[in-house]
């Protein structure tokens, strides 16, 4: 009886938690986001467009940074095709003018947006649009046969903040059954007691970096570990996702793998469904790709977005930094919502000496990283030192010198052979504040400076902070 008390009042406790964190409007936010899937894509675009056209209203009226850009495209006489002449909003410009564009008063949440070190602002959210955030997350779990009770367990970065907000972050997560396991510059070391902990733990999802989850997945893999409890699927977000990090870690804990595309200023941007296509949340923010200029060659385009709930400090044609494409097929699962492919970060690139020209880094990085013998696949990164040259770092004790002769083989038949390829061995790949590992350091500037926070905001999906 006591058992079933507490059970009962731990459930309590969960519904006081999930109101306490999203109030009311998580049920509108959620109701729309389970309507407006199954719709056909026609209406999904035309009711996107009617929210889209709701939220300009909004700013039109009271926010003069981006009045000055509805003005010039023309509003109130803007449709969709106007609406691609509206100036795009950079990362830098976010920074600059950060006090025009919102308020950070009555911020329940703040979250940091991108740009180039030292232009950082933390965009502010209340708990309204906090509420969207989670909604367009949960219904991706739910894609996947988990509801918004089940347990989960998060992988990801230490929480900023003081001691207040840390507490109250840690007992919503305990609220809403949640249990955080900070990726931190020690969590490589203590993979296999973390490996243990999951294993205790015993979550339905495990949502976190993919460097982090394949760290874990290389320890299962070494103790020969055999699925079991209730995993049915491991969300990566934050950093790319690379095709042998999918590859280990859906072999080592044995259940699938699913890709969210988000970040902290923006929240869930897209959300991949069980037939493996990344499905944008239309509910939260509206995705537009242009074409970069400059005589770009590539079929992908720059990724834009316009975040639809946050009022208190809009985004709007955000240059988010990302390349994709939107898939015209229509998805095996039925659902409305658009297919969206992401191509990595536009800053990513390899630059060869003399011709100069700039190759996008995600082609060389993927089939490199498959190439090597799986024992040094996340054990090996690669530097973009100088133009025409790429150091690939491999850690300390991790490859014999057989292995390292193969490295070298693997970079001078993948790189262009003009390329100088050399192998180094580092001490070990340290991670960076928010927790990420970068598995490639592109060129800055002409120096290859240490990586920072502002600097990795250039991987995919990859601000501070994922969107929860
Ligand atoms: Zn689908």
């Amino acid at each position: 009886v006591n058992a079933a008390r507490a059970t009962q009042a731990l459930g309590h406790l969960r519904q006081a938690g999930g109101r306490w964190l999203v109030e009311n409007a998580f049920r509108d936010a959620w109701a729309l986001h389970q309507n407006t899937e199954w719709c056909p894509q026609e209406i999904v675009r035309d009711r996107q467009w009617e929210w889209t056209r709701a939220l300009l209203q909004d700013v039109y009226n009271g926010n003069l940074f981006y009045k000055r850009r509805l003005d010039e495209a023309g509003w109130p006489a803007l449709d969709r095709e106007a609406f691609n002449c509206v100036r795009t909003t950079s990362q830098n410009e976010i920074a600059i003018h950060a006090a025009k564009i919102g308020s950070q008063r009555g911020a329940e949440v703040r979250r940091s947006s991108g740009g180039s070190a030292g232009s950082r602002v933390a965009i502010p959210l209340d708990r309204e649009t906090y509420g969207w955030y989670m909604a367009g997350t949960w219904r991706g779990f739910g894609w996947w046969g988990v509801g918004p009770a089940d347990p989960v367990v998060l992988l990801l970065g230490h929480r900023a903040g003081n001691w207040r907000t840390t507490l109250t972050a840690r007992a919503k997560d305990w609220l809403v059954n949640w249990r955080r396991i900070p990726v931190g510059d020690r969590f490589d070391a203590e993979a296999v007691e973390i490996a243990h902990r999951i294993e205790c733990y015993a979550p339905a999802i495990l949502y976190g970096y993919p460097s982090a989850v394949h760290r874990v997945a290389g320890v299962l893999r070494d103790k020969g570990w055999r699925p079991r409890g209730r995993l049915r699927v491991i969300v990566l977000t934050g950093e790319p996702v690379y095709a042998f990090q999918r590859k280990a870690i859906q072999e080592a804990f044995g259940c699938p793998v699913a890709e969210e595309y988000g970040c902290g200023e923006l929240g869930c941007m897209a959300f991949e469904c069980p037939h493996g296509t990344l499905h944008a949340t239309v509910e939260n923010v509206f995705l537009q790709i242009v074409r970069p200029s400059n005589g770009w060659s590539g079929e992908e385009g720059l990724i834009l977005a316009t975040q639809l709930r946050n009022k208190m400090f809009p985004l709007i044609r955000y240059e988010t930094g990302d390349l994709g494409i939107f898939k015209t097929r229509q998805c095996p699962c039925g659902r409305g919502l658009p297919a969206l492919q992401v191509c990595g970060r536009a800053s990513d690139h390899l630059i060869a000496s003399g011709s100069g020209a700039a190759i996008p880094a995600r082609t060389k990085l993927e089939p490199f990283f498959s190439l090597l013998p799986e024992r040094l696949q996340g054990r090996v990164r690669v530097a973009h030192r100088t133009i025409g040259t790429v150091h690939l770092e491999v850690e300390r004790g991790s490859a014999s010198s057989a292995e390292l002769a193969r490295v070298v083989d693997v970079g001078k038949d993948v790189f262009h052979p003009d390329w100088h390829v050399r192998v180094v061995t580092v001490e070990r790949f340290p991670r960076i504040m928010s927790g990420k590992l970068p598995y490639f350091l592109p060129l800055r500037d002409g120096l290859n400076s240490p990586p920072e926070d502002g600097a990795i905001i250039k991987t995919p999906g990859s601000a501070l902070t994922p969107p929860i």
